[in-house]
C-alpha cells in the first residue's frame, strides 16, 4: 500500500502536468501527421462512428435541437445563399420535372384551400401582396414574362382582358376567365364558328362581347347559364332586356339559329 504524502501527490501532481503538457506539444508539433491518422482511423471505422452518432443524437434530443438551432442562426445567411444558388441551378437543370411538380403542387393546394375557405380569404391576401412586393422589386422580368404568355396565348389574352374588363365593370369578382372560357368554347361546340347568340350571325374575333342573358340590373348572375357570346353592337342594343324580352322583340332573329345548327 502507498502512503500518500504531500510529497508524493505533489509529485504526482507534476508529473501529471508535464505529461499534458510534453502530449500538447506533440499535439501541436504533429498536427498534419495525427489529422491523416485520424482520418485514416475514421475511414477504417466509419460505420462504427455513424452509428455512436446516432445513438448519441438519440440519447441526446434536447441538445441535438439545440445545436441545430443555434447552427442555424448562426449559418442563416451564408446558407440560404448557397440554398438559392443550389435550387437555381436545379431548377434550370431539370426544369420540365420542377414545372410539373410546381404545377402539381398548386393544384393540390388549391383543393386543400377550396375546402377550407378561411384559409383561402388568407391565403389570397397574402398572395396578392407577396404579387405586388415581386412586381415592385421586378417590373422588368414581369412584363417581358406577361408580354411573352401574351404572345404565346393570344386569345386566351383577349379573353382574360375581357374578363377583366366585364369584372371592372359590373363589379362582379366571382366571373372567372375559367366561366368566359366555357362560355366560349360552348359556343363554337354548338355552331362550329363563334355565333352571336343575339342575332345569330357570325362573330369576328374582337367584335365580340360577353352577354348576361337575365341582365345583373335584373337579378341575372355570372354563371355560365346566364352568360352567352353576343355582338359588341347587339350586346348593347340589348342593353338591360332579358333575352326573352329580346326576342319578343326581334324574332327574327331567333329563326336565324336553326342555320348554324
Ligand atoms: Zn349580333
Amino acid at each position: 500500500m502507498t502512503i500518500l504524502t504531500t510529497k508524493t501527490v505533489d509529485f504526482v501532481a507534476l508529473s501529471l502536468m508535464n505529461k499534458r503538457k510534453s502530449q500538447k506539444e506533440y499535439r501541436q508539433k504533429n498536427k498534419e501527421k495525427r489529422s491523416k491518422q485520424f482520418k485514416k482511423w475514421r475511414t477504417k471505422n466509419r460505420d462504427k462512428e455513424i452509428e455512436r452518432n446516432k445513438e448519441w443524437k438519440r440519447k441526446n434530443k434536447e441538445k441535438v435541437k439545440i445545436y441545430k438551432r443555434k447552427y442555424y442562426l448562426e449559418h442563416k445567411e451564408r446558407d440560404r445563399e448557397k440554398k438559392n444558388e443550389r435550387n437555381r441551378k436545379y431548377r434550370i437543370r431539370h426544369n420540365k420535372k420542377c414545372r410539373e411538380y410546381g404545377r402539381r403542387r398548386h393544384k393540390e393546394k388549391m383543393i386543400y384551400l377550396e375546402k377550407n375557405p378561411k384559409l383561402k380569404e388568407k391565403w389570397l391576401i397574402a398572395n396578392r401582396e407577396n404579387g405586388k412586393r415581386y412586381y415592385l422589386k421586378n417590373p422588368d422580368i414581369i412584363k417581358k414574362r406577361n408580354k411573352k404568355w401574351q404572345n404565346g396565348n393570344k386569345e386566351l389574352f383577349l379573353l382574360s382582358r375581357r374578363a377583366t374588363g366585364q369584372r371592372r365593370r359590373t363589379q362582379s369578382k366571382d366571373l372567372t376567365l375559367q366561366v368566359i372560357q366555357q362560355v366560349y368554347e360552348r359556343n363554337i361546340v354548338k355552331y362550329n364558328v363563334l355565333v352571336c347568340e343575339l342575332c345569330f350571325e357570325k362573330v369576328k374575333f374582337g367584335e365580340d362581347s360577353l352577354d348576361h342573358k337575365t341582365p345583373l340590373v335584373r337579378g341575372g348572375n355570372n354563371s355560365l347559364k346566364n352568360l352567352c357570346v353576343s355582338h359588341r353592337t347587339c350586346n348593347s342594343k340589348k342593353h338591360d332586356k332579358t333575352l326573352k324580352e329580346w326576342f319578343k322583340l326581334y324574332p327574327k332573329f331567333k329563326i336565324k339559329e336553326s342555320k348554324w345548327i
